[in-house]
């Protein structure tokens, strides 16, 4: 099995922390030429049975000016072509006005959405049911895991809700 899965979140979520934790080596990007959204490989997790290709798609964030909306159209379509999405959320904060506008983009996709609540390492279990249903009522979601990217805690059995996707 192989396929293509891009990260998406708000900044300081903990996207970055998780690749590097999945992701043993960096790899470079190929070209400074514009590319296409599958050259933008930001790293590969490989198993025996299992390759799944990490890409940047960049500029899922609210536009601040008129260039924005063509960028954004951009990045709306680079998620099209990926076969996964991880959502993540950093579950210490309150879902903003970032996270909606996420979330208004992805409603826009058909593209399977795995929901990812990081940093659950700072906040206590019980708290963790409520801000699954606040985000299952707006969008559907192919797997919720809650992991501690900085940890370690769950990234296994997130990589195996990437390989039922994939
Ligand atoms: P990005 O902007 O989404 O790439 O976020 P980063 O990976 O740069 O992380 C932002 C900050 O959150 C850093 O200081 C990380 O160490 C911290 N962080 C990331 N994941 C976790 C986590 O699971 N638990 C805790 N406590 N901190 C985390
Ligand atoms: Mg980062």
């Amino acid at each position: 099995k192989s396929g293509f899965v891009s990260i998406i979140g708000r900044p300081n979520v903990g996207k970055s922390t998780f690749l590097n934790r999945v992701i043993g080596q960096k790899i470079a990007i190929m070209s400074d030429k514009p590319q296409t959204t599958r050259n933008k490989i930001q790293g590969v997790y490989t198993t025996e049975d299992l390759q799944t290709i990490f890409i940047d798609t960049p500029g899922i964030h609210k536009p601040k000016h008129k260039l924005g909306d063509f960028m954004m159209k951009v990045a709306t379509n680079a998620l099209r072509e990926v076969d996964a999405i991880l959502f993540m959320i950093n579950v210490t904060e309150p879902k903003g006005k970032g996270d909606e506008f996420i979330i208004e983009k992805l409603k826009e996709l058909d593209t399977p959405i795995i929901l990812v609540m990081n940093k659950v390492d700072l906040i206590h279990p019980n708290d963790i049911p409520p801000i699954i249903e606040s985000y299952q009522n707006e969008l559907n979601f192919a797997a919720v895991v809650p992991i501690s990217a900085l940890q370690g805690n769950n990234v296994e059995p997130l990589l195996q809700e990437i390989a039922k996707i994939l």
